[in-house]
């Protein structure tokens, strides 16, 4: 049988203008197989949570601090890897054909013979501008939409080896008097030369009251708008200070942003919210947070191991099959998982817990239960507190002559075990399922939004993550988050943060994700409604 040379491939795929939710399906489905993947600067990196824990990602972007990488250089950094046999994703920002040298990275990899696909992506025209409640086209206001890039003589296009195109001054292709009567028109790359594009389309006859807008990283949520008119946007642009990446869109179209705006008057648009947490840990709040516009930056705090000695829970789970508990009561969602896990591990399942009362404390515990587990919690105090719990189980006569398990983390606090011993408990085994560490340090782009003062609220769901982070901010972090608004997500929290010596700004009314969501709405823009 003839030997099959093993060649790879390479795909070249647009990420979208950077909301991360912008890529395309089939764009997952090749950063899910990829072998490597060639990024860039305008490519959103979150999108690298799509991959292998071990695929190769190499960046390749303007702002790579030591060497950036020149066209050859990257041309033939896919040619080689494809050649080796690799799956290669190479992602462009937008869309890889529209301004972004996506054709001349396809004919590399063609001339060496090497497979190659494409995957459009949304490109920054249509994005950015839907985004800032502009619809490139309307029936009423223009029939064609130009795409125009406003960078012609910097050095990236002044590549020696610019088909058809001289190099120097003078090469444009832009014919100014044709586009000057055009409807719609958007600028890639136009921020430095915005001025010299403006008067340029007056010059040729644009009326210079037509209307404009330039925006700023659109679709990501420090997303910036600039509005004007053709004959002052670069001086209101100048004035706002907005850098590149920068899209301006000019045409009547940019009037009925009035009306459309519909990205930038989410409930926390323009708010950055650290949001506390462990590692492991869902990120329901964040993602909620981001659905009503924040910037969210994760800040792990705290990491989850598992226990030191797994036997005592091991025990304790072969005697809750065994009978030998009335109740079990779980603390965290995280508990909740670790708990499936080591069941399955044990070779047990869920009927381990057969004919037990089963105890969740907080909603999200409650819910754990029932998606990971299956089981609908008997009861589930009001309040998502120790001391609810026990009440609950006061009230319900449940504790005198009864033997509880409580499956939890090693920090839980002791209200729960005295409670349930005083109150007449035959048997309370307290078994930490997790150890909890403090993370090692923050994140460096978490201590560069806090030293730059970009971050407008910290969010804390429990004691352990405030201690923790003030110890990872360093000894002067109440300095350093001087003018910081602080969630806190209920009584004992606010209590830890009091005695940090910080006051929280809002205390969620309901001790859960929802209610730490609806206090910083409440206290940020009260009088705008949210889809619930
Ligand atoms: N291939 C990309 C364009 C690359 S050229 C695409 O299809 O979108 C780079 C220029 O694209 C930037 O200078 C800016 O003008 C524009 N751009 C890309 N992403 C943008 C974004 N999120 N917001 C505004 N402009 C963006």
């Amino acid at each position: 049988m003839a030997e099959r040379k093993n060649v790879g491939i390479v795909y070249l795929v647009g990420a979208g203008p950077g909301d991360p939710g912008l890529l395309t399906v089939r764009g997952q489905k090749l950063l899910e197989q990829a072998d490597i993947v060639v990024y860039d600067y305008l490519a959103n990196p979150e999108l690298l949570n799509h991959c292998r824990a071990d695929v190769e990602r190499i960046y390749v972007g303007k702002k790579a601090a030591e060497h950036s990488m020149t066209q050859d250089g990257i041309n033939a950094l896919l040619v080689s890897h494809g050649r080796a046999g690799k799956r290669v994703v190479r992602l462009k920002g937008g869309d890889p054909f529209v301004f972004g040298r996506g054709g001349e990275e396809c004919e590399a990899i063609a001339a060496a013979g090497v497979p190659f696909e494409v995957v459009p992506g949304i490109t920054a025209a249509i994005a950015a501008p839907a985004y800032a409640g502009i619809p490139v086209t309307h029936r009423d206001l223009n029939s064609s939409f130009t795409f125009i890039t406003g960078h012609e003589k910097e050095d990236e296009y002044r590549a020696a080896d610019s088909r058809g195109r001289e190099p120097a001054v003078g090469s444009s292709d832009v014919d100014w008097s044709s586009i000057a009567k055009l409807p719609c028109l958007a600028f890639y790359m136009g921020v430095k030369s915005l001025p010299h594009i403006c008067a340029n389309l007056i010059e040729h006859g644009m009326d210079p009251a037509m209307p404009a807008a330039t925006v700023r990283w659109g679709t990501r949520p420090n997303q910036r708008t600039v509005v004007g008119t053709v004959s002052d946007l670069a001086q209101r642009v100048s004035d706002a200070k907005l850098a590149p990446p920068a899209l301006t869109i000019i045409g009547k179209v940019v009037t009925l942003r009035d009306t459309l705006n519909w990205f930038e008057r989410r409930p926390l648009f323009g708010q950055t919210i650290v949001v506390t947490r462990t590692r492991q840990q869902a990120s329901e709040l964040s993602e909620k947070l981001r659905e009503l516009g924040a910037d969210v930056i994760e800040a792990p705090t705290i990491e989850l191991h598992p226990p030191a000695d797994v036997s005592v829970v091991t025990d304790a789970l072969h005697d809750a099959r065994e009978g030998c508990y009335d109740w079990v009561v779980f603390t965290s969602s995280n508990a909740v998982k670790h708990v499936k896990r080591m069941l399955f591990e044990e070779g047990l399942d869920v009927r381990t817990f057969a004919g037990l009362g089963i105890a969740a404390i907080g909603d999200a515990t409650a819910r754990a239960l029932e998606d990971e587990l299956g089981i609908r919690p008997d009861l589930v105090p009001p309040q998502a507190i120790a001391e609810a719990l026990a009440d609950a189980l006061v009230a319900k006569n449940a504790i005198d002559d009864k033997r509880f398990l409580l499956l939890r983390a090693d920090i839980g606090r002791s209200v729960l075990v005295d409670r349930l011993k005083s109150g007449g408990a035959a048997r309370v085994d307290d078994v930490a399922i997790y150890q909890t560490r403090t993370a090692a340090s923050l994140p460096p782009h978490v201590l560069e939004a806090v030293a730059e003062k970009r971050v407008t609220w910290v969010t804390f769901t429990s004691s352990s993550t405030a201690k923790n982070f003030a110890e990872l901010l360093g000894e002067n972090y109440r300095e350093q988050l001087t003018g910081v608004n602080i969630a806190s997500i209920g009584p004992v929290t606010t209590t830890t943060l009091r005695e940090l010596g910080l006051e929280p700004t809002v205390q969620a009314e309901s001790s859960n994700v929802d209610g730490l969501i609806d206090a910083i709405v409440g206290a940020v823009a009260p009088s705008r409604p949210w889809p619930a």
